[in-house]
């Protein structure tokens, strides 16, 4: 079913209540990575631009209740600074004082609301909550892709409320170049995964495995496949009760001749720590664990990707929070950003934080601002908030 995209809504005189990821990494208060509100700003500069007041709405992190630690007040004032500006912060997402808030709004201005989430009703997909949200506004926006593999009422329910709806410029974005690696990629087309659990990404391993030509394993997930080989792992992160599911993913890739490549070499270290003494090896001692793929394995992995035409990367390749096991991450990546004629996706999360501040990390063809989001539309789960945006 099509989506209307935000350039063919006319905003003159509406209020637009608009879904924003501004679900960002904070460190006491303050923001630590701001590309997800950056990614936002288009959205919102048209808004006002076209002579519509933008009512800005989004979660951040998961409270259990309303607490000063996860409000939006340094989205706020990113905001304001960011659109010249000032965008107020409402005391809440509904209620009489915002609702007043919101009528007071001019053309041309913006608002920000209070974390959706210190309601429990958001995540709920609450029918009585979604009204009150879409109470005094006449469109509705979605940019949040990072938000939009979950059914919540900013995401799906507001939508029985208000019928104008379109897809924000970069929820485009990232659907563009997500249909472009699912319908018609170029080939040969590599995987790279990486990350923590094998069990977060089993879904999209399987779907994966009938589109790609090569999977290149690294991180934390290596572990749990290369104890279903039979090799050592140490004392590596690993999933014990996914040991049987990687041998099987190892026959599905067999069947369909996808090589699943796995790290040769390793930085291993006692424990995950900056001061912990560390080596390169191609064994992992059984008191150490892999904390990050080695120089051969970056070597070998570059190799493969620079045959690539089409690359989409889930999950950083080592500890990469802790400087020295980010190497892999890092090399790999800057080999990825540095190549030519390849279409690069970089699945979000983790991996875009790994990359955060690199100068090459603007070469890609995209960094997703979303990993959920982004795993469940490559394994071909619909995304309820792409669903309820559609018309007909
Ligand atoms: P995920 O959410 O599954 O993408 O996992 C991301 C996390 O995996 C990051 O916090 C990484 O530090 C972690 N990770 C990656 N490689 C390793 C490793 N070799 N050992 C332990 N944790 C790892």
């Amino acid at each position: 079913m099509p989506i209307i995209p935000i350039s063919e809504v006319s905003f003159e005189g509406k209020k637009a209540l608009v879904r924003c990821d501004f679900n960002v990494p904070l460190d006491n208060r303050r923001i630590t990575d701001t590309s997800r509100i950056d990614a936002s700003l288009d959205t919102v500069r048209h808004i006002l631009r076209q002579g519509g007041a933008a009512v800005l709405c989004s979660h951040l992190g998961r409270p259990k209740e309303r607490t000063a630690e996860l409000s939006l007040k340094p989205v706020a004032e990113y905001l304001s600074n960011a659109l010249g500006k000032k965008v107020a912060l409402a005391p809440d997402c509904i209620g009489e004082f915002t609702g007043r808030m919101v009528s007071d709004l001019a053309l041309g201005e913006a608002l920000l609301l209070e974390n959706l989430r210190f309601h429990h009703e958001e995540e709920a997909n609450n029918r009585d909550f979604s009204h009150e949200l879409a109470r005094g506004k006449q469109v509705y926006i979605n940019d949040a892709f990072g938000t939009a593999h979950r059914a919540h009422a900013s995401t799906v329910g507001v939508t029985q409320f208000l019928r104008e709806r379109a897809a924000g410029f970069l929820m485009l974005r990232e659907l563009q170049i997500l249909q472009a690696v699912t319908q018609n990629p170029a080939h040969p087309y590599i995987l790279i995964l990486g990350g923590a659990k094998v069990s977060d990404k089993i879904g999209v391993i399987k779907t994966m495995l009938t589109r790609v030509n090569l999977m290149l394993i690294g991180g934390a997930m290596a572990y749990t496949f290369m104890k279903a080989r039979g090799l050592a792992v140490g004392k590596s992160r690993i999933e014990e009760d996914k040991v049987d599911l990687a041998r099987e993913l190892f026959a599905i890739a067999a069947q369909r001749h996808v090589p699943l490549v796995l790290p040769v070499d390793h930085i291993v270290a006692a424990t995950p720590a900056p001061e912990a003494s560390i080596q390169s090896v191609t064994t992992i001692p059984a008191d150490e664990m892999g904390l990050d793929i080695g120089p051969h394995t970056i070597t070998e992995f570059i190799q493969h990707l620079s045959t690539a035409r089409t690359i989409v990367w889930n999950g950083p390749l080592g500890f990469f929070e802790i400087p020295v096991f980010a190497q892999g991450t890092l090399r790999v990546g800057e080999a990825v950003a540095n190549l030519s004629g390849v279409t690069s996706l970089i699945g979000g999360g983790d991996t875009s934080a790994a990359f955060a501040g690199q100068q090459w990390a603007n070469r890609f063809t995209h960094i997703s601002t979303g990993g959920g989001a982004t795993l469940d539309y490559l394994e071909g789960i619909e995304l309820p908030g792409v669903k309820a945006l559609a018309i007909g």
